[in-house]
């Protein structure tokens, strides 16, 4: 049996305290798809209130970075105790933007994801090829490279996003072929690595993934879900792309 679908709505730096109406939107049309897990990823600031407004339903709510640590001097950094306290159940980590901006690497993105485990959150991490290494041929060998550097050993209790960085934000998608060669080469490396919990682990696909393109991408084998930016800021574009599940 296929692991049960995820889509998770990444909202970046965007958001306030009004946009509790969106939220509350998702969790409304939440009832109406209940073979899909739906999770809301507010800025750090929305979270506690999300979380509060989200208890009791469905609807889960993600951060989107946590430090390795779970304490300390580290000015503007939150941990994922803290994400966990404020009501998180989960954490985006090594998101294309955080790899980019912050040049986060694979080790520290791993080490994030093992914080996020030991607080109880689970880690979704990100992994994409950029434009000019997809062009060389080279997107499995990257993709594979940052899964082998950023997951973190032992059990299979993350979620794996593929987001090629050029797809982010640009409208741009890759072929459904190319969608599932890669997933079909994420499933390889889960299963060699983690045994059959390899086979439960979700792969969602992420980048520009909208409602008029996730029915054909969402179809593709070995995808078992979506990590949504730009199309998850609107609550009835985020529900039409989760109502592919329905
Ligand atoms: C993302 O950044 O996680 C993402 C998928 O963005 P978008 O859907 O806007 O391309």
């Amino acid at each position: 049996m296929p692991p049960r679908p995820l889509v998770a709505g990444n909202w970046k730096m965007n958001g306030l305290r009004a946009s509790i109406g969106q939220l509350q939107a998702v969790i409304a049309g939440a009832g109406d798809l209940p073979k899909v897990e739906l999770m809301v990823c507010p800025p750090a600031t929305l979270i506690a209130s999300f979380a509060a407004a989200a208890r009791g339903t469905p609807v889960l709510i993600g951060g989107q970075n946590c430090h390795a640590l779970a304490s300390g001097a580290y000015t503007g950094d939150i941990s994922a105790e803290m994400l966990n306290d404020a009501g998180a159940s989960a954490v985006i980590v090594g998101h294309s933007e955080r790899r980019h901006y912050h040049h986060e690497t694979d080790a520290d993105v791993r080490a994030k994801a093992e914080a996020a485990r030991r607080a109880g959150l689970m880690p979704i991490v990100c992994v994409g090829e950029t434009r000019a290494q997809r062009e060389a041929a080279h997107a499995l060998e990257v993709v594979t490279t940052q899964l082998m550097g950023s997951l973190p050993d032992g059990a299979a209790d993350f979620v794996v996003a593929y987001e090629p960085v050029w797809a982010i934000g640009t409208g741009l998608t890759p072929t459904p072929a190319d969608v599932a060669e890669m997933h079909r080469a994420i499933r390889a490396h889960l299963v060699a690595r983690y045994g059959a919990a390899g086979q439960m682990a979700r792969s969602l696909e992420g980048g520009s993934v909208n409602p008029k393109n996730a029915a054909e991408l969402l179809a593709v084998e070995n995808v078992s879900g979506a990590l949504v930016g730009g199309a998850s800021l609107r609550a009835e574009d985020f529900l039409m792309i989760a109502g592919v599940y329905r």
